[in-house]
């Protein structure tokens, strides 16, 4: 079977720099390796091979000038199909979008091919990203590498397969309540949920706005450290985007965790987180106090508040946000209606899947005369004090350390017929949302069960280095991305 050229996006630049891997066989490899492997995962919508090998071509050009070909030189890079990228369908995983395809390009997606990388391919993804196990996409769910009968996690899954698998060694998703560190748990990867403001949201079509972030899979701390610093900044285009200028990662990220202080929250270790969890929590507090941190155990107030006023928050942006999808600017539209009002009705009863209608309706209800301060407003005074909570506790420590969730993967439709227990997979992550932090997912070896598990570290506002750092500290003592089983890939190739 057909091997990437390098273990990590780091390497494989650095390959491409020196000379040692060629860009265009680099790219054919990730697209061999992809058209390989996706069928028996569902982790793609479409691949770009001309568009990748064009890009390859010029990239190549550009070293025998002797120009700088940018510290992402030659990277494949897939991208969550909610991201914008000029020429490709735009689908959001939902039938609503037809063949729309996007006129523009994400400002992330330009900053990462400024720095070298080379999109590849579409990945599938929960309906407008909502979802938790990828099982909510219009064209299939997606399916976990380590066990083709379990969820990948979601919204992003696509995103992780493709990582997890071995098409390319990193991936952009987007984050709202987690979509990017939960499926990063589940597949055995990086995978880091920015501040909001680092990264521009131009391109990233909305969900809650107030919430969405892009975010970055991929095989250790330095992959995520060279996107950030590559795609973080100011952007014109998006008026959220934080004036003040980033701290870039990579100069820092050798720099240890000695003296640190770190909130080890004392939730991870509840009744409903299974043991193997707990463990891991426990092994990487042990390997941050050896690398001279100072741990303390803590706790995160409001803790059962987190998951109710996420979804009060997310379903009444949702539902102003997909209001544009009206049958008429975008995509599918109708044919057998009669009135405006009736194609309206039409086009979003054929277009959208039931999990994107019921955020809707939760979402225009809380926000109707009547219901709004009851809903609304309490939800949006929750949030102002879990923003509190965190600066409350990064006066105190320098990062938080905890579950990224409460289990390993679980089984294709084990949780679709209940949408609490879906949404009860974001207990851990979605504070960071709530409170705009930095958080991130690293490996920690796969259990007895033969599949991944992960730890989380959040880090205060701006804090991508310090959160950065201390991930790679983890990496080092935790093991890194546990490979794909032999047995696993095998099966898949075959
Ligand atoms: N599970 C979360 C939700 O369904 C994930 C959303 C996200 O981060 N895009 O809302």
């Amino acid at each position: 079977m057909s091997a990437l050229p390098a273990p990590n996006a780091a390497a494989w630049a650095e390959a491409v720099r020196r000379g040692d891997l060629d860009p265009l066989d680099g790219v054919r490899a990730a697209l061999a390796r992809a058209r390989q492997l996706d069928p028996g995962l569902n982790a793609l919508l479409h691949l770009d091979a001309e568009g990748a090998e064009d890009a390859a071509r010029a990239l190549r050009e550009r070293l025998r000038r002797g120009e700088d070909p940018g510290p992402l030189a030659g990277v494949p890079l897939v991208v969550k199909n909610n991201i914008a990228v000029a020429g490709w369908k735009l689908t959001c995983g939902s039938r609503i979008l037809g063949d729309f395809a996007s006129t523009f390009t994400a400002t992330v997606v330009e900053r990462l091919r400024a720095a070298g990388a080379i999109p590849i391919a579409a990945s599938n993804l929960d309906e407008f990203a909502m979802g938790a196990s990828t099982e909510n996409s219009a064209f299939g769910p997606a399916r976990n590498p380590f066990r083709t009968d379990l969820v990948p996690g979601g919204s992003s899954g696509g995103s992780a397969v493709s990582v997890a698998a071995g098409y390319a060694p990193f991936a952009l998703g987007s984050e709202t309540g987690g979509s990017v560190r939960q499926p990063a748990s589940f597949c055995g990867l990086f995978g880091l949920k920015p501040t909001y403001g680092c990264l521009s949201r131009y391109g990233l079509v909305a969900f809650a706005s107030s919430l969405d972030q892009i975010g970055v899979f991929g095989r250790g701390a330095r992959d995520l450290a060279l996107a950030f610093d590559a795609a973080a900044g100011r952007d014109r285009a998006d008026s959220t985007t934080l004036a003040e200028p980033v701290e870039p990662c990579v100069p820092q990220l050798g720099r240890g965790v000695d003296g640190m202080r770190v909130g080890l929250l004392a939730n991870s270790f509840a009744a409903g987180v299974e043991d193997t969890t707990q463990q891991r929590v426990r092994a990487a507090a042990e390997a941050l106090r050896a690398a001279g941190a100072r741990l303390a155990e803590t706790q995160f107030p409001y803790e059962e508040a987190v998951v109710p006023t996420y979804y009060l928050l997310n379903t009444a942006e949702a539902s102003s946000n997909l209001a544009r999808f009206d049958g008429i600017r975008y995509g599918l539209r109708a044919e057998d209606a009669r009135q405006l009002r009736d194609l309206y009705l039409r086009s979003r009863d054929a277009g959208f899947g039931p999990e994107v209608k019921r955020r809707i309706l939760l979402g225009t209800f809380s926000l109707s005369a009547g219901y709004y301060d009851q809903y609304f407003t309490a939800a949006l005074k929750a949030r102002t004090l879990v923003v509190r909570a965190y600066l409350d506790l990064f006066r105190k420590f320098d990062l938080l350390l905890g579950a990224t969730t409460p289990t390993p993967a679980f089984r294709l439709g084990e949780k679709s017929d209940d949408p609490v227990a879906m949404y009860l997979c974001d207990i851990f992550t979605c504070s960071a949302n709530l409170g705009g932090v930095p958080a991130v997912n690293v490996p920690a070896g796969l259990g007895a069960d033969g599949l991944p598990r992960g730890v989380q570290l959040t880090g205060r506002h701006r804090g991508e280095a310090a959160l950065l750092r201390a991930a790679a500290v983890l990496e080092q003592a935790l093991g890194g991305c546990p490979p794909l089983p032999q047995a696993a890939a095998r099966a898949l190739a075959a």
